[in-house]
């Protein structure tokens, strides 16, 4: 009796979002190993030249060569999709690779995008200068308006590109308004989901079209690799993003497919006993700092939103004090949370995003989006959060705050 994998939709799209994380995609060789194998093969022999040519011709099932298709991470995409609600997913070598197919894919000159204005440094590199570059206008909003978006419609916009929760701002988009608005003029919305993961937010549900993922974040969930997802419907997959992607080559390792194999395994652990900390640490700091962007806090505007998309508060948020000299003072002063830009990881890590992610980001464009010279944003971990705030509470004291 052939017994039933991960790969039969049939059965496990049935399945709920934990048992999917742990076995769905999972495809055993045979040797029945119980955990998924690591295929390290750049390519694939045939039995017959026959078959190699049926393969190349899409009339039989296989593989022909890692950069078109891997064992390893076959599985780890069609986890990614089953967890999504997605018809499709394809992994990429980082979140800025997926990004940046998930954009190039389906845009060309003539085209016109429009972008949230609040953004990782590199996601506005690619609005505010990789676009334009080849012939593709843009627009920036603030995406917390959704009335900005329909605003910015001009006769040639293809896309709506957003993340949300925002980083380093926390800003929250209102899914169904701006996924809705793109719709009604048929434009696509591509939304960078990499804050959220789809244990706590899937963007599909809300009207989005393609959600991509920094699966480095969450998703690896440990610090250990860089990956990225897209994820849609088989149409846009199978016949907007691969022909770029196939023939441009960001692929995932199977190695680093494997493991944030792993790291799926335990996501919704992760992510739920780090938000419960991410609340410990942000109630202390509320009222202890001149500001806190936290949306899981009923005292910020957006946490009804908030709430509604997300269903729990994840791991990150930022907060304000006076100015970049007593940021860095406030850096340099822990002792427990690491100093680092990194999010989404078991550790507790703080960063300055104006001198490190955003950097990179003109200093006018950093105000209007918000990011301040006294912001910082943490990652909490699932250290004891005791421990958390006992370091916030000296670090804090040290600075006089
Ligand atoms: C980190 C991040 C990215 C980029 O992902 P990499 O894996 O570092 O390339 C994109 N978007 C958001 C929101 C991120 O946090």
């Amino acid at each position: 009796m052939k017994r039933r994998t991960g790969q039969d939709r049939s059965v496990t799209r049935n399945w709920k979002p934990a048992t999917q994380a742990i076995r769905g995609g999972t495809m055993r060789s045979e040797f029945g190993e119980t955990s998924e194998a690591l295929f390290l093969s750049s390519g694939y022999a045939y039995d017959c030249a026959g078959d190699a040519a049926a393969r190349f011709a899409g009339e039989q099932e296989g593989m022909t060569y890692s950069r078109l298709q891997n064992p390893t991470v076959q599985m780890l995409e069609e986890r990614i999709a089953l967890l999504e609600g997605a018809e499709a997913c394809r992994t990429m070598a980082s979140g800025m690779a997926a990004m940046t197919a998930a954009l190039l894919c389906q845009l060309e000159a003539g085209d016109h995008l429009v972008g949230g204005r609040a953004a990782f440094g590199s996601c506005r590199w690619l609005t505010d200068t990789l676009l334009p570059k080849f012939g593709i206008e843009t627009t920036v909003v603030d995406a917390r308006d959704a009335q900005q978006f329909q605003d910015a419609i001009r006769p040639n916009t293809k896309v709506f590109f957003f993340e949300t929760p925002a980083n380093p701002t926390m800003d929250v988009v209102d899914l169904e308004a701006v996924c809705g608005i793109a719709k009604a003029h048929g434009i696509t919305s591509v939304v960078d989901n990499a804050f959220a993961t789809p244990a706590l937010q899937r963007p599909l549900k809300f009207g989005a079209d393609v959600v991509a993922y920094s699966a480095t974040k969450m998703m690896d969930g440990q610090g250990r690799v860089l990956a990225g997802a897209v994820t849609g419907t088989e149409s846009f997959i199978n016949d907007t993003l691969l022909p770029f992607t196939r023939n441009t080559g960001p692929t995932l390792s199977p190695f680093n497919a494997w493991v944030v194999l792993k790291g799926l395994e335990t996501l919704d652990l992760r992510i739920r006993r780090q938000s419960e900390n991410a609340l410990k640490v942000g109630r202390f700091l509320e009222g202890r700092v001149p500001r806190i962007n936290f949306p899981a806090l009923p005292s910020h505007p957006q946490h009804n939103l908030f709430m509604r998309q997300m269903g729990d508060a994840g791991p990150i948020f930022s907060f304000e004090v006076e100015g970049r000299t007593q940021a860095h003072g406030l850096l340099d002063a822990l002792q427990l949370i690491d100093i680092s830009n990194n999010i989404g990881d078991s550790r507790s890590l703080m960063t300055h995003p104006s001198s490190t992610t955003h950097s990179g980001v003109a200093e006018d464009k950093r105000i209007e989006m918000g990011v301040t010279e006294g912001m910082l944003r943490l990652n909490v971990g699932l250290e004891d959060p005791e421990d958390l705030i006992a370091d916030l509470d000296r670090a804090l004291g040290q600075v006089g705050l």
